[in-house]
């Protein structure tokens, strides 16, 4: 299994997974998108709501606000030597007081909360959370704890996941020398990953074209001669990670191979205790 990096912004992430079936493909998608713990508002005492969204409707804005996480600190309340009852290890304390003593509409926004632990803050200070009229206040305290996703969705630790296939296209040049519509399938390719020197030149692919192309089969549907095949690589697989920013790429990276190989350990642990009846 190899990974090779092919767009590394703030909070796009592209690369390619080579020598990987599509199932361990899969399971890798899936334990980055519900398995990696985050960290997020789990707990919110209101002391006054003078604003026009009910407690309930307000506690679940401040659920979604991504959190930026530090896994190496933070313990599942859970599992931390409190026993569950929130301690500095476990539990990170957010706070807002706000009272708008102006005569102008305020915006109530993440960053009013003013955290207890300085590296643990909502990702962006602009995340709207409610309108304060004038003479209104408001006045909570919140707690974020580590959670996974598959328990609540507001524990994701990213965007969205997605990998695609690796393409791999093929033109026959023979097939190209006898057409006569040069070139008609270029012009079907939405993506313009062909091109061509001169107008009587065969077709050539773009040195990048597999990074956009989506196997849309149409350059191969509208080729006269079938000069073109499209095919894909079984085991080679270009995944897109988008981030909210809760956790850096390279941790979401390793966590995740700790987590899918902690699965296979716990997997041959299960079988050796398996009882298999064999008739
Ligand atoms: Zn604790």
């Amino acid at each position: 299994m190899s990974i090779e990096i092919i767009e590394k912004g703030d909070r796009l992430y592209r690369f390619v997974l080579s020598d990987v079936s599509i199932e361990m493909a899969n399971a890798f998608r899936r334990i980055i998108l519900i398995e990696i713990p985050v960290m997020a508002i789990d707990e919110v005492i209101m002391l006054r709501n003078d604003s026009p969204l009910y407690d309930e409707i307000l506690t679940h804005r401040l659920a979604m606000i991504p959190i930026i996480t530090d896994l190496k600190i933070y313990n599942f309340q859970q599992e931390c030597s409190c026993g569950g009852a929130g301690c500095s290890l476990c539990s990170v304390t957010l706070t807002c007081d706000v009272k708008n003593d102006t005569d102008e509409i305020i915006l109530v926004t993440s960053g009013d909360l003013i955290s207890n632990d300085p590296k643990i803050v909502p990702v962006s200070p602009n995340i709207p959370i409610v309108k304060l009229e004038h003479g209104s206040s408001l006045t909570f305290e919140a707690f974020a704890v580590l959670g996974r996703a598959k328990d609540h969705a507001k524990f994701q630790s990213v965007a969205a996941i997605a990998y695609k296939f690796y393409p791999k296209i093929e033109i026959d040049e023979r097939k190209c020398e006898k057409c006569t519509q040069k070139c008609i399938a270029l012009k079907y390719c939405s993506k313009e990953l062909f091109e061509v020197e001169t107008e009587e030149s065969n077709p050539k692919l773009i040195p990048d074209f597999w990074k956009h192309c989506n196997l849309c089969e149409a350059c191969y549907r509208e080729c006269p001669e079938g000069a073109i095949k499209v095919e894909w690589d079984d085991n080679k697989f270009i995944f897109s990670i988008e981030s909210d920013g809760v956790l850096p790429f390279d941790t979401l990276l390793n966590k995740s191979w700790e987590i899918f190989r902690e699965k296979i350990d716990d997997f041959k642990e299960q079988l050796k205790n398996l009882e298999i009846e064999i008739e």
